[in-house]
This record gives structure tokens, C-alpha cells and sequence, in this order.
């Protein structure tokens, strides 16, 4: 978000131009997908713990619901722009489609910044939120879900919000709620998870072992944590974690030659995922700027963070030992670092394949609350595992059949796939 002249939704439809010439689409489909079909701009007035009044600017777009009802999450942040919205909501779209679950794309967001809000003044912009936005978001039209400096809390207040406005329960509104309060075993997990999942299927065709890789990964939240779990777990050694330090309105990375400590880095972070430097260098981590993650010898990056951080200045520093990226976040790859990748033979997994895996999960939340029925995390993981190499193995084929990058694939599937809703229904 840092750089004022990168616009997310311009890069959004840039990359949708380019997959709508291969697909030659007509004039009229390429007029209906390049913007959102819906879109909302709203105040939230909020009565702040000094009794002082405040004004929090909302949104919501729902960029199509050809394939089903829109998806997607809201982000908190002081950066937060109706462009990003706009790009996320078109992402949603693809990421549902190369999934393949019946939902189509959506995003939201509020322009706040959660650490220095109170829980109660969050609570109130939940409510402001969903209040504003009532008759345009549901089970069946469009349903929102946690996403940067979101949480299962938040998503509580919101449903808690929508079911007193309707007067009846209906968890299926939203989904990343807490365990118990009609979330999903397993959601917690499904976004991070997801990302190691597709590397895991990655290095199967590279012919190699997680255990004799190592990684480096921007960002310490959710997405990020659990990517991390799981790559251990696989015997993976990750030896740099980068992370934003809100005191010093920067960011860090976090090294360890022999492999960082999930588990002790976790103990010394705050619920956004700021790592306290001085613990960790306590601890032995080697703590550097912000950007050194890109540069580390490693095998794997994993940009978990924001978007536009891999660009045209900093892309010629990523080592060539690099085989792999996965895009944890939303756009991290801007149109000229990506072209470099490319030529680097680096295996890039888009976006909105990597990350796929907390829609899935959502959508296996949804499911469940509509039947009132919960399955285990095992069920709930093994199911997202089903997907989610699917999805990959069916983006891998396409690209090798067709002799095409992974994200070109990956942009082309999907898109074919919306484009075919929307001519079945008659719309274009
Ligand atoms: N914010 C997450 C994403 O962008 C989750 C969306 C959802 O579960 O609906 O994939």
C-alpha cells in the first residue's frame, strides 16, 4: 500500500486485459467484468470512549455473482482506498472460479486503524458497518469474511449486528467467526495452510523435498503463522520472517540462519503480528530491514503482507537459489517484477491460487452453518487439501499444456469460467 502511485485496481484490470485479448473477449463481457457491479461508499459515525464523535469511511463492492453469491473479506487499515476494495472484489471473483466453489467476488473494508481503537470503538464499527450496508450483504447475496486486521471477534459483532436487524439467526451471513459461534475447525488454519499446500504440490514437480528447502516470508499474521506451521511440520527450515513494527512505522526482518522458532516468535508478538525486536534479539534473531527477507538464499519466498512489495527496484535482488514464490497476499508481484520472475524461471504461484485456501474453508463454513451440522478439523482439512490441489494440478496442466506462466493460467481459467456464467445467464 506504501507507494502513492501504485494503484491496485489499475493493475487488477491490467492483468484482466491481458488474459481478455488471449480470451478474445467481446466488448460487452470485457465492460461488465473490468469493474465491480456493485459498489457502496458509506459513513460509519462511531462515539469514540472520550465521548468525542468520529466518522469512519466504509465499503463494499461486489465485483460479480455469475457462478453464485458474492465472497470476500473486509480489511481494517489506514491505507485502506475504494480502488483496493475494487481490485480485492475482482481477485475474489477469479480466486472462487480457480477454486471452484459456487460463490462469486466481493470485498470490503474500513479506513481505521485497529491499533489504536479500543475494542469497544471496533465493536461499534462492526455495527456501523453491517447497519449501513444491511440490505445489500446476506447468506444469498454476499457474504462477507475476515481479512487484513480482521478477526473471528469482528465477525461476530457484524453477524451478531445483521441477526438482530433481521430478527433470525442466520450464521451463514459471514464466516471466519469463532469456533463454536458457528465458525469452521479448520478456518483459522485454511488461508496459510493453503499457500503451503500449493508449494508442497510445487516442489513435487520441481522433484524436490520440503525437508531440504528452506524459506523466507513477509509478514507475521494470520495468512503468514500458519503458513509457517505447516512448511515445519513438512521438515521445511524457514530462516527469515519480516514484519510491520507500528511504534516505528516500519518494518523488520527477523532472521535465524538455523531456523526461526514459530512457537517462540508467536510468545513475542502482538495480536497483529508485531514482533517485539528487542525480545528477539534477545533470543538471537538478527533483526534487519525490512526488506531483507527478499534477498535471503533460500529456496521459497512467500510475500504474506500487502500488496505491490516485489517491484521493477527490488526484484533483480532476489537470489538465484529462489525456485519458488508464492503470493500469500493480494497483488504483492507488480506487471515488470513478474516479467523478471518469469525470466528467472522462477515457479510463481499467483495470487489468488496461493491464497485461495481461506475461501475454501469459508465455504465449507458456510456450508456447514446452512446445515446446522459441524465437522471435525481433519474433515474440514482434508477437504481443503482435496481442493486445493485440484485447483493447482488443474492451473499446473493448463500452464504446461498451453505453455504459459502459472498467473496467466491461473487468469484465464477463471475468467473463461465467469465468462460462461455470465453468457449462460444471459447477461452478455
Ligand atoms: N480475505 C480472505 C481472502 O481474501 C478470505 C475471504 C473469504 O473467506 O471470503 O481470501
Amino acid at each position: 500500500m506504501g507507494d502513492k502511485s501504485f494503484n491496485a485496481f489499475e493493475m487488477a484490470q491490467q492483468q484482466f486485459d491481458n488474459a481478455a485479448d488471449m480470451l478474445e473477449l467481446d466488448e460487452v463481457t470485457r465492460e461488465l467484468l473490468r469493474n465491480p457491479m456493485k459498489e457502496f461508499h458509506f459513513s460509519i459515525p462511531v462515539t469514540m470512549d472520550d465521548g468525542r464523535k468520529k466518522v469512519f469511511r466504509g465499503f463494499r463492492c461486489m465485483h460479480n455473482d455469475a457462478r453464485g453469491p458474492a465472497k470476500g473479506g473486509i480489511r481494517f487499515h489506514p491505507q485502506e482506498t475504494i480502488d483496493i476494495v475494487r481490485a480485492l472484489s475482482m481477485l475474489m471473483t477469479w480466486k472462487t472460479s480457480v477454486a471452484d466453489i459456487p460463490l462469486g467476488g466481493g470485498n470490503g473494508g474500513v479506513i481505521c486503524d485497529p491499533h489504536n481503537l479500543s475494542n469497544r470503538e471496533q465493536e461499534q464499527i462492526c455495527r456501523g458497518w453491517v447497519r449501513q450496508i444491511y440490505k445489500n450483504v446476506g447468506p444469498f447475496t454476499d457474504i462477507p469474511a475476515p481479512d487484513v486486521m480482521t478477526n473471528p471477534q469482528h465477525m461476530l459483532w457484524m453477524l451478531d449486528e445483521y441477526e438482530v436487524m433481521s430478527g433470525k439467526k442466520q450464521p451463514g451471513f459471514i464466516t471466519g467467526k469463532p469456533v463454536g459461534m458457528g465458525g469452521s475447525l479448520g478456518r483459522m488454519e485454511s488461508a496459510g495452510y493453503g499457500v503451503i499446500i500449493n508449494i508442497r504440490e510445487a516442489l513435487k514437480k520441481l522433484s524436490l523435498k520440503a525437508n531440504a528447502t528452506s524459506m523466507s516470508i513477509q509478514g507475521f499474521g494470520n495468512v503468514s503463522q500458519y503458513a509457517i506451521e505447516l512448511y515445519i511440520q513438512m521438515g521445511g527450515k524457514v530462516i527469515c520472517v519480516s514484519c510491520w513494527d507500528q511504534k516505528d512505522e516500519k518494518s523488520y526482518s527477523f532472521k535465524k540462519e538455523n531456523g526461526i522458532d514459530l512457537k517462540e516468535l508467536k510468545n513475542i508478538s502482538d495480536q497483529f503480528g508485531g514482533i517485539d525486536k528487542s525480545k528477539a534479539e534477545e533470543l538471537g534473531y538478527e533483526v534487519l530491514d525490512g526488506n531483507e527477507w527478499l534477498v535471503q538464499e533460500v529456496d521459497i519466498l512467500i510475500p504474506a503482507a500487502m500488496e505491490n512489495q516485489i517491484t521493477e527496484d527490488n526484484v533483480e535482488k532476489i537470489s538465484s537459489r529462489v525456485k519458488i514464490i508464492a503470493e500469500g497476499a493480494h497483488g504483492p508481484t507488480t506487471p515488470e517484477a513478474d516479467k523478471i520472475i518469469e525470466s528467472k524461471e522462477i515457479f510463481l504461484i499467483p495470487d489468488f491460487l496461493a491464497n485461495a485456501g481461506g475461501v475454501i474453508c469459508s465455504y465449507f463454513e458456510q456450508v456447514q452453518c446452512n446445515m446446522n451440522y459441524f465437522w471435525t478439523k481433519d474433515e474440514v482439512l482434508g477437504k481443503l487439501d482435496q481442493k486445493m490441489t485440484f485447483a493447482f494440478n488443474s492451473v499446473y496442466q493448463f500452464s504446461n499444456k498451453n505453455n504459459m506462466s502459472m498467473r496467466v493460467s491461473a487468469n484465464i481459467m477463471a475468467i473463461e469460467k465467469v465468462v460462461d456464467a455470465c453468457k449462460g445467464r444471459g447477461w452478455v
